[in-house]
């Protein structure tokens, strides 16, 4: 189980301000020397992760963070990086041993962005929480007194944590499973070229197979040249084509109308994000006009080579699609910018490295800022023209976009 991705588990953090005991919490909870624990305030600086099973949301992963009232320079940067936790937070453990003004906008922050708070008042074995108690109760938050000395309360915190994991959590709505049905066959087009690493597939590969097999289909995995022949092969079709996006041109015209087809980067748009959204900004893309901004994000940092799909392939795309030169800015990692308003659309990757939470973050940036916000498969295929075929198993999200299409078509 160590070795899930951490885009496939549950963020839970910690936080709080400086010596509260939210390492000393952490330490106990997982019962391992996870975050180092001084009397210093202070002492954790950069965000501290521990993978682990927590039975029976399955794999979490809890962070550990600095001190929100941090001071100084460096107490500044700290806090700066402890915020940077907040966007890919399932659910916020706020320890306090006291509740303060720091705790109340921490807890109406993670509340306002429908993140599940549990609070956790710390070191009942030497103060009396009573007071904290009182104050840190509001309707939805559970809170639960603690001690990492004698270890009170941390049965009850374990179970205030499962107890708060919304639905969704438990429902897990995977990659490919509602798309098939046990039985079917699902064509998987993985292109082995120069950007593909070397002696293996890459993540959104492996885990829809792992999710076909998960949910009793077969796979066939091809390469894009053999598509024709492979399908020519079947006594019966694939239920669903998937492939990679920057092959959704050959493989559309390969495919039978009749067969659905999708993308790795559409399923993780969907997984990962919210397919709707995205859809509707892919509409944007006709409304665009040389000379507009358009930025281009990608959730990891990866040295570009030749034919970059972000860098080179689908700027190009999208700058035939337009009829013209745009201005592209590309960020990666989480430099994400803090403003976003002079961009006319974002276009960001399928953020399989990441959990839901920190790519909903980024849709929710962007429906502030008013800049629509797409994905590269979808952008890649509204591009291409071929962005029905690319939707054809997500009706509701097709008709988003076409709904978002017909707006901008009477803006225009
Ligand atoms: S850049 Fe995005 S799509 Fe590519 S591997 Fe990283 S998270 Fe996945």
């Amino acid at each position: 189980m160590q070795g899930t991705p951490k885009g496939l588990r549950w963020h839970i953090g910690f936080f709080g301000r400086r010596n509260v005991g939210k390492s000393a919490l952490l330490n106990a909870l997982v019962r391992q020397e996870v975050s180092i624990v001084s009397p210093e305030a202070g002492t954790t600086t950069d965000p501290v992760e521990k993978a682990m099973e927590l039975r029976p949301l399955g794999p979490v992963l809890f962070v550990d963070t600095a001190g929100v009232d941090d001071v100084g320079a460096l107490g500044a940067l700290r806090v700066q990086k402890t915020m940077t936790v907040v966007a890919r937070t399932d659910l916020c453990v706020l320890v306090t041993d006291g509740w303060q003004e720091y705790e109340q906008r921490l807890a109406e922050l993670f509340e306002s962005r429908g993140v599940p708070v549990v609070v956790a008042v710390s070191k009942c074995d030497v103060g009396h929480p009573q007071e904290a108690e009182e104050a840190a109760r509001a309707p939805g938050r559970q809170v639960v007194r603690t001690s990492a000395v004698t270890g009170e309360g941390l049965d009850a915190l374990r179970q205030a944590l499962i107890e708060a994991a919304p639905e969704e959590r438990r429902r897990d709505p995977g990659l490919v499973g509602d798309l098939i049905s046990p039985g079917d066959l699902v064509m998987l087009v993985v292109p082995i070229d120069l950007e593909a690493p070397k002696g293996r597939l890459i993540v959104p590969q492996v885990q829809t197979l792992r999710d076909i097999l998960d949910h009793d289909a077969y796979a066939m995995v091809v390469k894009e040249r053999e598509l024709a022949d492979a399908l020519a092969r079947l006594r019966k079709p694939p239920s669903l084509v998937v492939t990679d996006s920057q092959e959704f041109l050959k493989v559309a015209a390969d495919t039978p109308l009749s067969v659905r087809l999708t993308s790795f980067s559409i399923l993780f748009a969907r997984a990962k994000g919210d397919l709707a959204e995205l859809a509707r900004g892919a509409a944007a893309l006709d409304n665009l006009r040389p000379g507009d901004r358009v930025l281009l994000a990608e959730a990891c940092t990866h040295h570009p080579s030749g034919e970059d799909i972000g860098r080179v392939k689908l700027p190009r795309w999208m700058q035939q699609h337009v009829g013209g030169a745009l201005q592209i800015d590309v960020c990666s990692g989480r430099d994400f910018p803090e403003t976003l308003s002079g961009y006319r659309l974002i276009v960001h990757c399928g953020a399989c490295m990441w959990n839901r939470r920190e790519m909903l973050s980024r849709i929710d940036a962007a429906r502030a800022a008013g800049v629509p916000i797409t994905n590269y498969g979808l952008a890649i295929a509204a591009s291409l023209g071929i962005l029905d075929r690319a939707l054809s198993p997500f009706p509701g999200a097709w008709e988003a976009y076409r709904q978002a299409k017909e707006a901008g078509q009477r803006t225009r």
